[in-house]
């Protein structure tokens, strides 16, 4: 029973991933298999305070960016907890049993 942010922060535990659509029009070239729309960018997350399922919006390109940052800023945060986490729990090992 770890802290994460994923449980505080599911969105920002996600995964940006690039990719071409089918815009689902009969006619269009995509159809056939041939030049996907694209690029367009998805966060996939898992939904961890509601069990985990995975989840997949739409990132307009203008907050890729932010998203992208935003991401990176809350496993950097994570990680330092973590270790702060790791510590403690090797000083507590090391405190002489009474
Ligand atoms: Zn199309």
């Amino acid at each position: 029973m770890t802290y994460s942010f994923r449980h505080t922060d599911p969105m920002l535990a996600g995964t940006l991933v690039k990719e071409k659509v089918k815009c689902g029009r009969k006619n269009c070239r995509c159809a056939r298999g041939k030049k996907l729309h694209g690029w367009y960018y998805y966060l996939y997350w898992r939904d961890y305070p509601n069990g985990g399922t995975l989840k997949k919006d739409y990132v307009p390109r203008a907050d890729v960016k932010i998203l992208e940052n935003a991401i990176k800023a809350a496993k950097k945060k994570d990680n330092e907890e973590k270790s702060v986490l790791q510590i403690c729990r090797q000083l507590f090992k090391q405190l002489p049993t009474l």
